[in-house]
């Protein structure tokens, strides 16, 4: 990747070393594939908003049977997907119970109570990423005027890189509709727990009443989730959608990126997971720093004395790109190799043993 064609802005935009950029700061920031970019060349497309758009339609159909649904939505985000999905479960005054940091309550600007009059109940997530059934079982509410209703258990996975068990999942969801709670799932990196857990997406997405995915994330695409559920419920979306100003037009386009990434780029997260744990056991390696060994393609890591900003500083200086929102975090994907977190490992090593 030559300079010119990227532009982080002046302080990451020159040329490191010949190697371009090692952007690690999330798997949402790979590029296309030359592959990937023919196949949106060439897709058959149509007006969504008519439901004319061919390639839609298969994308959508596809990913419902993959996943185990009747039904499937194209969306433009994850953010959207989830949104819908707590519009379409709960009216003005029930409550979602979802994780304390689960995107879906944390990181979506609080759409379902903006938006939904939808209350959430947070609750903390443990170590594992799994939410403490007892918990969950306290918090939901009784039948009584003083509460909201209790309507629906979101969960996440992975949540930060993190495999909930298929145990964990069913017991989850059993509770759930013992309640008389939907689930839903935001799998916006559920193939990644696939992979990681030798799993089958639908296996896992199939215990829940809706799942969203992202083709976005790990997967490679440029832009693109999907909502699944049942054809009653994927109705209910649809209209949300469209109220929510994400009925899109000649979007074939990319659903064949999204397609395209369904085809080539889920058995190859494996990959991204063994960089992670080369990065991981690189850094490990190195004094002065703490490293969660990751389950998938997420790496955190704590530096010891408050350092971790200057390490951050330290490794922009040399072309190696990651954030610190908890912690410092490191993700791979499609766009990163093994030379690359190589180069990540090496100057984190001349910031910590300089
Ligand atoms: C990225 C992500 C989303 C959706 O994010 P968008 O940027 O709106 O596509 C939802 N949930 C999780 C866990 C995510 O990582």
């Amino acid at each position: 990747m030559s300079a010119s064609t990227v532009s982080y802005g002046s302080a990451v935009s020159a040329d490191f070393g010949g190697g371009g950029l090692v952007d690690l700061r999330s798997d949402t920031v790979t590029r296309p594939t030359p592959a990937m970019r023919q196949a949106m060349a060439h897709a058959a497309v149509g007006d969504d908003v008519f439901g004319d758009d061919p390639t839609v339609n298969v994308l959508q159909q596809r990913i419902a049977a993959l996943l185990g649904f009747e039904a499937a939505l194209f969306m433009p985000s994850g953010t959207a997907s989830n949104l819908c999905a707590l519009l379409a479960h709960c009216g003005r005054g029930d409550e979602y119970l979802v994780g304390q940091l689960a995107h879906t309550y944390r990181y979506e600007a609080g759409g379902g109570a903006v938006l939904g009059g939808i209350q959430p109940q947070p609750i903390a997530q443990q170590p594992d990423g799994t939410l403490s059934l007892a918990e969950v079982e306290a918090a939901i509410k009784p039948d009584d005027p003083h509460f909201a209703r209790s309507r629906l258990l979101c969960l996440e996975n992975t949540w930060n890189g993190k495999v909930l068990t298929q145990d964990y999942l069913e017991q989850a969801t059993a509770l759930a509709r013992r309640h008389g709670l939907s689930s839903h799932l935001d799998g916006a990196r559920l193939f990644n727990a696939a992979v990681a857990s030798g799993s089958t997406a639908g296996a896992i997405a199939s215990l829940f009443d809706s799942v969203s995915v992202c083709f976005s994330k790990g997967l490679g695409a440029p832009v693109g989730s999907a909502l699944c559920g049942t054809r009653e419920f994927i109705a209910r979306a649809h209209r949300i959608r469209k109220l929510t100003g994400g009925g899109m037009r000649q979007i074939g386009l990319l659903a064949a990126a999204a397609m395209h990434a369904l085809d080539h780029h889920v058995d190859r997260l494996a990959d991204d997971h063994v960089l992670a744990k080369r990065l991981a056991d690189g850094l490990a390696a190195l004094p002065g720093i703490t490293v969660t060994p990751p389950q998938t393609n997420i790496v955190f890591a704590h530096v010891d004395g408050g350092r971790g900003p200057d390490l951050l500083a330290h490794l922009q200086s040399r072309g190696v790109l990651a954030t610190g929102l908890l912690g410092l975090r490191f993700v791979t994907h499609l766009d990163v190799d093994a030379a690359g977190i190589d180069r990540a490992i090496a100057a984190a090593g001349e910031f910590l043993q300089p």
